[in-house]
């Protein structure tokens, strides 16, 4: 038996297991990504739910080093949806019953914005007969601002760590106190206690981050009791500081190829989790998202911003959709999600099972 297969069959991971796991190809990676998928048929089934993405703004007060919608990215055309235009988007995923919604933008912290979001997200709730899950991801806010959009009726957040690793986080971001690592793991506590279904995540692949970091990305999450998690693959943007280490990274595709497996570990690690197929994958991939459901994802988010303001949420270079209107979206999706063998639980909001059991 290969030392990998080994593994596989213990029911918890050290470090360097999972480093292992993270370094294995060829027979071995088929082995981890049988194992990972049976494991997701098992505790999750083969229904993957849907998240209509509406990126609202791409105003940012922040300054991360790999994002391309920075604060200091003056190349960006700043747009912001009017509540109109969000509420149409919501309508539509109403519509073509996809069940939730993640509203996300750069952060602000302002309190004109806290109050937008909570009269978004109390609308958001009456268009829809309180039938639409309402996702956030709107960055780091204060406890009590988190609260009122829990009560509005927001029930899951998501805020990645973006490496679990300080020091790693600290060369990737500004060193001032809006970019602050503990701040971060604050805001997670912070949501985990109000009552949301929290979820987090990672970049993979990004300049400076070992093998290692990634491992212990992984401990993280499960030492955190995360119900969800989203992570993809890093993918440079040249108007961003950490274009200028270019040359250092991983070959785009063993980036892509190491997401799959972060995905297939994280499953066989947290079985009953929901985990997102992240659109990143597809930037590098034209069936990026559908291999990440898999070996074990199972939830995607599509694109629901209206097709106008798309380039403009230019996180990253090679945003794939940027070029489609919402509607043609959800035909191709369905095309391809029966290519991965899943099954679209329309009109359900598909809840992690692992904080469900937890309630
Ligand atoms: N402003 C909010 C939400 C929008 S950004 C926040 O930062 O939490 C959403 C995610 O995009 C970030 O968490 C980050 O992980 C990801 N992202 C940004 N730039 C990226 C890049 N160049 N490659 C891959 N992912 C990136
Ligand atoms: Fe702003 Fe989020 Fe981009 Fe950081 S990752 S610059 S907070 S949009």
């Amino acid at each position: 038996m290969s030392n990998i297969s080994a593994i596989l069959e213990q029911s918890s991971f050290s470090q360097s297991d999972l480093e292992q796991l993270l370094k294995c190809d060829g027979d071995e990676k088929r082995l981890l990504f049988k194992k990972s998928g049976e494991v997701k048929d098992l505790f999750v089934g083969n229904k993957v739910y849907f998240r209509g993405l509406i990126e609202f703004s791409n105003v940012c007060e922040k300054d991360c080093y790999y994002c391309g919608i920075r604060n200091s990215n003056h190349a960006v055309r700043r747009y912001n949806l009017t509540d109109s235009e969000i509420l149409d988007a919501a309508r539509f995923a109403d519509d073509n019953r996809f069940g939730s919604v993640v509203l996300q933008s750069g952060e602000n912290s302002s309190p004109a914005f806290a109050d937008r979001i909570t009269s978004l997200v109390s609308q958001i709730k009456q268009l829809s007969n309180g039938k639409l899950g309402i996702t956030l991801s709107v960055g780091e806010q204060s406890e009590s601002v988190y609260r009122r959009w829990f009560e509005a009726g927001a029930h899951r957040y998501l805020l990645r760590i973006e490496t679990s690793n300080q020091s790693l986080y600290h060369k990737i971001h500004p060193d001032d106190q809006h970019h602050d690592f503990n701040r971060r793991l604050e805001c997670l506590q912070a949501l985990k206690a109000t009552g949301y279904q929290t979820g987090t995540g990672v970049i993979i692949g990004l300049p400076f981050q070992t093998i290692s970091d990634l491992a212990h990305d992984l401990l993280f999450f499960q030492e955190s009791g995360i119900d969800m998690v989203g992570m993809g693959p890093y993918i440079g943007h040249s108007d961003t500081p950490l274009y200028a280490f270019r040359d250092e990274l991983l070959p785009i595709q063993e980036r892509f190829d190491l997401s799959l497996k972060m995905i297939a570990v994280l499953r066989i690690m947290m079985n009953d989790i929901n985990i997102a197929a992240a659109t990143a994958l597809q930037a590098i991939d034209p069936l990026g998202r559908e291999k990440g459901i898999k070996v074990g994802a199972n939830i995607i988010m599509p694109n629901i911003t209206p097709g106008l303001y798309r380039n403009d949420y230019s996180l990253y270079e090679n945003k794939p959709c940027i070029d489609e209107e919402p509607a043609q979206c959800k035909g191709c999706l369905d095309a391809r999600i029966a290519l991965a063998d899943g099954e679209i639980g329309y009109g359900e909001w598909g809840d992690s099972k692992h904080f469900l059991k937890k309630k």
